[in-house]
C-alpha cells in the first residue's frame, strides 16, 4: 500500500466512525471516497459490504474514472462510478455518501429540487444566509452508475456542492474530507429545518 492510500485509509476509516456515530450509515450503507490522482483520475474508495462504524485503514480500494478497480481481492462499493464522476465533473478532492432520512424525505416533498434560503446554516454550506436562494438537485434513483451521473452533471452548478437521490441518499462534496463533512452536517440540518418546519406548518 503506497503512502498516499495508507493516509487515505486512515482518513476514510475515521469520517466512516464518526458518519456512523451520527447514525448516517447504517448497517453497511454509505461510502467515501477521496481523490488520489486528477490525470488520469484515481480515488480511494471505501469497500463494499462493511461495517462502516467497524472499518480499518486497510478497507479502501483504488479505483478509476468509471469506478472500476484493478485489485484482485477488494471489492469498491457499488456507487464507487458515480464518486469518480462527482470527482471529475465538479473538481472536488473528497465526496461523501450517507443514508441520513432528512435528505431523503426532503427529496420526497420536493422532487424537482429542494429550495433553501434565509437560514444562517447556509454559511456553512458555502452560501449567505440572505438573499441567497440555493436549490439542492434531486435525481431519481438507479442502480446504473451512468444514468445516476448523467443526471447528476446534468443538474451539476458550481456554487451547490450536493446531490439529492430520491428514496436513496445524499452526496456532498468538498476540496477535502473535512470540509465535505462540514457541508454535509450544515446541509443535513437544514434539511431537517424544512422537512421539520413544513410538518408544523398550519
Ligand atoms: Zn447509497
Amino acid at each position: 500500500m503506497t503512502p498516499d492510500l495508507a493516509r487515505a485509509g486512515e482518513e476514510l476509516a475515521a469520517e466512516c466512525a464518526r458518519y456512523t456515530a451520527m447514525g448516517w450509515m447504517r448497517g453497511t450503507s454509505g461510502n467515501l471516497s477521496v481523490v488520489l490522482d486528477r490525470d488520469p483520475l484515481r480515488l480511494a474508495v471505501t469497500v463494499s459490504g462493511k461495517d462502516k462504524g467497524e472499518l480499518t485503514p486497510d478497507d479502501v480500494v483504488v479505483v478509476d474514472a468509471d469506478g472500476a478497480t484493478e485489485d484482485p481481492v477488494k471489492v469498491p462499493s457499488a456507487e464507487a462510478g458515480l464518486h469518480a464522476r462527482i470527482a471529475a465533473v465538479a473538481g472536488a478532492g473528497a465526496v461523501v455518501h450517507v443514508h441520513a432520512l432528512a435528505p431523503v424525505v426532503a427529496a420526497e416533498l420536493w422532487p424537482d429540487g429542494v429550495e433553501l434560503r434565509d437560514l444562517e446554516m447556509l454559511k456553512g454550506f458555502g452560501r449567505a444566509a440572505h438573499d441567497d436562494r440555493v436549490v439542492v438537485p434531486v435525481v431519481p434513483n438507479s442502480q446504473d452508475m451512468r444514468v445516476l451521473g448523467n443526471a447528476f452533471e446534468a443538474g451539476f452548478r458550481a456554487d451547490v456542492p450536493a446531490l439529492l437521490v430520491a428514496r436513496h441518499g445524499v452526496y456532498v462534496w468538498g476540496e477535502d474530507l473535512r470540509r465535505a463533512r462540514h457541508r454535509l452536517e450544515c446541509l443535513e440540518w437544514l434539511l431537517r429545518f424544512k422537512v421539520e418546519t413544513r410538518r408544523h406548518a398550519p
